[in-house]
């Protein structure tokens, strides 16, 4: 054990360094959305900015299981949404929200989006979370609704209404239909989708339980100033990193 670091902030000496990492954080958060049940047939989609073409994302191949998804598997995919490396095809909705997002947010290097059970049960009921817990208060005053449904995501137009709803904030709730998630880095994105969905989870149980008692809004501010930096998004990917490479090695082939 004694070989072992406290994890900090990556710098890269190289556009191809910092390309395998993007790939192998991306991969790992694949396999870290299986893992947590988040998959749910060919549904979902994690994209993470190109580190020297920036109008391209790397994404998972459509119909390749999360938990199968290695490094060496994910597509490269352009600003027409063609396939420019793997054979796999994409999933049209992945090119049309995702492209959109990473258009209109040019710091967001990842974003990230499931069915996942809780996040698209808490969508139904078209609000924003509560801030009733600690971990939620890193969505406070940082999460917006789309408070819109009309079928599944395959027109750029409505990509541009979904980053238009997002906004500046972390994370967008899709009416109907579930979480997305954005980030500096794939880690972040990863996290933050990882933790809003037990978010969901909390306060619909806390709803059918009682009457949660809200975070009054002075400590609500605080508390997002603590938990729901950029910095602290990344920190808590990677004990999850850690684990996952440890089970599943085979991921960063
Ligand atoms: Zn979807």
């Amino acid at each position: 054990m004694s070989d072992r670091q406290p994890h900090s902030f990556p710098s890269f000496d190289s556009v191809e360094d910092e390309r395998l990492h993007r790939k192998q954080r991306l991969a790992a958060a694949f396999r870290l959305f299986s893992r947590f049940g988040f998959d749910e047939g060919v549904a979902g989609h994690i994209t993470a900015r190109d580190p020297e073409l920036l109008d391209h994302f790397w994404v998972n191949p459509l119909g390749m299981h999360f938990s199968h998804i290695r490094v060496s598997d994910l597509l490269l995919v352009n600003d027409k949404g063609e396939v420019v490396h793997g054979t796999w095809p994409v999933n049209a909705a992945a090119f049309v929200i995702h492209s959109q997002v990473h258009a209109a947010r040019p710091d967001v290097m990842a974003a990230a989006h499931s069915h996942s059970v809780y996040g698209k049960t808490w969508s139904t009921l078209g609000r924003t979370l509560d801030p009733i817990t600690q971990d939620v208060c890193a969505f406070y005053e940082d999460h917006a609704l789309f408070d819109d449904y009309t079928g599944v995501v395959l027109d750029l137009e409505e990509g541009k209404r979904i980053a238009h709803a997002l906004g500046d904030n972390k994370a967008a709730i899709l009416r109907n239909h579930g979480l997305l998630t954005v980030g500096h880095t794939v880690d972040e994105a990863a996290f933050w989708f990882i933790t809003m969905e037990r978010s969901c989870h909390a306060q619909l149980m806390a709803e059918a339980a009682g009457t949660p008692v809200l975070i009054e809004q002075e400590n609500a501010e605080l508390t997002a100033s603590q938990v729901g930096s950029h910095a602290a998004g990344w920190y808590g990917f990677q004990p999850l990193y850690d684990r996952i490479v440890a089970e599943q090695p085979d991921l960063l082939d």
